[in-house]
């Protein structure tokens, strides 16, 4: 395929692949988060952003969802930028691991540090990372960040944040081991505070699809023009998509869809084209690895229509 593959032409494929799979229900909501248990199951959203700021839709793009670990590329993105490669990879390792996003970690033997920053472990030592002094003022350099993606206002799910805050205590486990080691700032409970900050943010299918749309276009925002990462961390987050960004199911996705891509819990899933596009679907019934059963099948169908694969 081309970068200059009609958006009318993109348009009628996701719409024929949303009516395909419109009336799939397998797959569970992610109710370990409680108030994720309370979302309507049949939420489905395809959209594209090209890289050149056209946006295709399917189904309900109006519909809001947290962000959950998609925040997870971006916010390591963050971190590079504040402190640099090196110190970052002090914090942190960039080898997959073929456990749950969730697992209690196996810290490096030596080193100490997580092992990716797309788990949750290393995914805390990175919002650790983050400068403001306070979960608020964190939040604020969160959403400046997450918008120069997007180039939309976004908001915070309250409900999600608060249910998450008080039923979250794996991932205040996971941070009080890496705080033993030296992995993560002290200020444990703030840091585990803006972890759930972080993935409580309200984005839709576009937002996700111009997020990565802007990965895509070496990290400039293809509907603002704006740069929301400097350009050489942008492989460093596309690297790691690849390889760690949708847990367990990291190899098979790699093998059949080839894409740079994040999933999270509430059943969204992102990618990225190099130099051509970046999708973003939403279907909140996830598999036992935590990804969206229909955003799954979504990516496989349209690699194969349009030829996606990397290595194609
Ligand atoms: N907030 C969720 C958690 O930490 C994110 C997990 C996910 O989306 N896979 O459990």
């Amino acid at each position: 395929m081309t970068s200059t593959l009609a958006p009318a032409k993109i348009a009628s494929l996701i719409e024929e692949i949303y009516q395909e799979h419109k009336h799939l229900a397998d797959g569970d909501l992610a109710s370990y988060i409680p108030e994720l248990g309370n979302v309507d199951p049949r939420g489905f959203a395809i959209s594209v952003t090209t890289v050149d700021g056209q946006i295709v839709t399917a189904g309900d793009q109006d519909r809001l969802f947290t962000i959950q670990s998609i925040s997870k590329p971006f916010v390591f993105g963050l971190a590079l930028e504040t402190h640099g490669l090196d110190h970052v990879r002090s914090r942190v390792n960039v080898e997959p691991t073929g456990e749950a996003f969730h697992s209690m970690i196996r810290l490096d033997e030596s080193s100490k540090r997580p092992p990716n920053p797309l788990v949750n472990s290393g995914a805390i030592a990175m919002t650790s990372l983050i400068k403001g002094g306070s979960p608020a003022a964190g939040q604020t350099s969160l959403k400046h960040m997450y918008e120069l993606y997007t180039g939309r206002v976004l908001d915070m799910d309250a409900a999600v944040y608060e249910s998450e805050k008080a039923t979250g205590h794996r991932n205040r486990a996971i941070a009080h081991l890496m705080l033993h080691f030296g992995m993560v700032e002290p200020q444990i409970e703030e840091t585990v505070d803006l972890y759930f900050r972080q993935c409580s943010f309200n984005v839709n299918a576009s937002d996700l699809s111009t997020m990565a749309a802007t990965l895509a276009n070496k990290g400039v925002n293809p509907l603002t023009g704006n740069r929301a990462i400097a350009e050489p961390y942008v492989k460093s987050l596309l690297t790691l998509m690849l390889t760690c960004g949708l847990y367990t199911y990291a190899g098979e996705w790699a093998f059949n869809v080839g894409l740079p891509a994040k999933s999270g819990v509430s059943g969204g899933i992102l990618a990225a084209v190099p130099g051509k596009m970046g999708i973003g679907v939403y279907s909140p019934l996830v598999d036992k690895q935590g990804n969206s059963v229909r955003g799954v099948r979504v990516f496989k169908d349209l690699e194969r229509a349009l030829n996606l694969h990397i290595f194609n």
